[in-house]
């Protein structure tokens, strides 16, 4: 069922969804960064076998849903699932539930703890109103495995390497193994007094680091690390890939702050069920930049 009609005629509060079928309703189940307990899942089961069709559905989004509620069970399957500590998810113009990967905590290419940035944002900004629905990705590296750069707010881990030029044996594997091309080699002198350097193009950088996990020497280490954020992205019926607001913020405070600026900006420029990203394109990039980052 198309995302639109179920939020046109949401009915009973927050992740209660009215279905096609005449009288019944989904409950969408809140799951910050994908998350929830072996208890909450075992009440999810139990209502979805009382009263749905004893059948879950996940969605994109890593939520959960129960289909095929009645109306006059609807207030016993609420109760039954806030009894384990199950929230309701979001629906209609607001702040959706934080999807997030399982980053540092268990990924062995995760560089920052997605989990905890989730349930920051989530505490912050969850069911905040916006002009249209709202929605934010964490992911904990360049793989980009929850696609942060196709939301709304899309934060990605990110490093900046440096160069420990004692350690490096100028095997040149890195140049191939950068995958945007973004390390160049310098070379001065000539036989007998021939130096190397290593160096890396910012500007071409993705901060992804795949060089400093496989440089073998351990040449390349990580310099700065934090977040790449990017805005604006949406699916949909017009798709728009993210623009990279800010390539590495350094702090937790620094990214929530650009966060509810951003949000902010939304609410000030933004018509009704305009996607942020389409607001962008109509107001412009450089007003976008100037109200969240100012001088920066
Ligand atoms: S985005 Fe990176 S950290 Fe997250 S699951 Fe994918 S590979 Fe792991
Ligand atoms: S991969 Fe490491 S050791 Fe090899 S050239 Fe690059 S920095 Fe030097
Ligand atoms: S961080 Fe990634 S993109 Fe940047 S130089 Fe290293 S391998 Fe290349």
């Amino acid at each position: 069922m198309a995302e639109r009609e179920l939020v046109l005629t949401a009915v009973t509060g927050p992740g209660v969804l009215r279905q096609k079928q005449h009288d019944y309703y989904l409950l969408r189940i809140k799951a910050v960064a994908g998350d929830l307990s072996a208890v909450q899942l075992g009440c999810i089961a139990e209502v979805a076998e009382q009263y749905g069709r004893g059948v879950v559905h996940l969605s994109t989004r890593q939520g959960v849903e129960i289909h095929h509620v009645h109306h006059d069970n609807l207030e016993s399957a609420q109760l039954a699932l806030s009894q384990a500590g199950v929230e309701m998810g979001a629906s209609g113009p607001r702040v959706r539930v934080i999807v997030a990967c399982p980053g540092e905590a268990t990924c062995k290419w995760g560089v920052v703890d997605t989990k905890k940035i989730a349930t920051e944002l989530d505490r912050r900004f969850f069911y905040k109103e916006a002009p249209s629905k709202f929605k934010m990705a964490v992911t904990g590296c360049a793989n980009n495995c929850t696609k942060a750069n196709e939301n709304d707010i899309g934060v990605r881990g990110a490093i900046e390497p440096d160069w420990v030029a004692s350690s490096c044996c100028d095997c040149q594997l890195c140049l191939s193994l950068c995958p945007a091309k973004a390390i160049v080699r310098d070379e001065t002198g000539s036989n007998g007094t021939r130096e190397y350097h290593y160096r890396i193009d910012q500007e071409s950088c993705i901060n992804c680091s795949a060089c400093t996990q496989h440089c073998p020497g351990e040449a390349w280490v990580v310099g700065r690390q934090g977040y790449t954020l990017f805005i604006g992205g949406t699916m949909g019926k017009t798709p728009r890939f993210a623009t990279v607001l800010k390539k590495l913020v350094e702090s937790e405070e620094e990214l929530y702050d650009l966060i509810e600026k951003t949000l902010t900006c939304y609410r000030t420029h933004g018509r009704k069920k305009e996607r942020f990203g389409h607001t962008i394109d109509r107001i412009g990039i450089a007003t976008v930049r100037e109200e969240i980052l100012g001088g920066q």
